[in-house]
């Protein structure tokens, strides 16, 4: 990789053999393994035809699409920490400490999803994703997870963590923001179960119990 070609706003962010192996697009950030290339550019809001079997089935790292190990890294948002369901396959846990920190969506609480001009075909992730920017990132790491089929898609339902870290802004987030990632979410989360009834309702009361135990201190 052409280090001078990246973005001056991520120049600073310490970089993993794996992500300097990844090419670098027009705007100066290194592409990751998922992302589809239409007409030459990739467009980093579509994921590539195929990267999802290729990462379930051969273990594939998302964003650098080599080999993960036994510990697999998730970047999630707070309300995926508490119902532990993601629509994306788990990363090196390198790879995924650089993508909270360099990802203009992921590092940043006041990026909007750019919808604008999405190609023709592109499809919905699975699950029911909140299409709102979580404020604060979580990077959780487990040895286990389970991919569920949902539609065309798949979910993952992720295993107890190893180990998770809180980001925002691409730095470690602090208690405050996380409380208030997770509050700004949760009615969200809330008028889901609604629908669903009284015990899906008693379901996510359980899970937020669950999440409030695993926060930083
Ligand atoms: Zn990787």
């Amino acid at each position: 990789m052409d280090k001078t070609k990246l973005n001056q706003a991520i120049w600073s962010i310490p970089m993993a053999d794996r992500i300097n192996r990844l090419p670098i697009s027009e705007t100066g950030f290194p592409v990751p393994w998922f992302v589809a290339w239409l007409d030459g550019k990739p467009d980093f809001r579509v994921i590539g035809p195929d990267k999802l079997v290729q990462a379930v089935k051969r273990s594939l790292c998302w964003t650098c699409g080599q080999p993960l190990g036994q510990y697999k890294a998730f970047p999630i948002g707070p309300m995926c920490a508490i119902n532990r369901t993601i629509a994306e396959p788990p990363s090196h846990l390198e790879c995924a400490e650089y993508a909270v920190r360099a990802c203009p969506f992921l590092s940043n609480p006041r990026m909007r999803r750019n919808e604008k001009d999405m190609p023709a075909g592109h499809q919905e992730p699975a699950g029911m994703m909140i299409k709102r920017n979580p404020g604060a990132v979580c990077i959780w790491v487990t040895k286990e997870f389970r991919v569920m089929r949902d539609g065309n898609g798949a979910v993952f339902r992720l295993g107890d963590p190893t180990s998770m870290t809180w980001w925002a802004e691409g730095r470690r987030a602090t208690r405050a923001e996380v409380d208030h990632s997770i509050q700004t979410g949760l009615p969200l989360l809330r008028a889901e179960a609604e629908k669903e009834g009284p015990e899906a309702l008693a379901m996510l009361d359980r899970y937020i119990a669950r999440a409030q135990r695993l926060l930083p201190p």
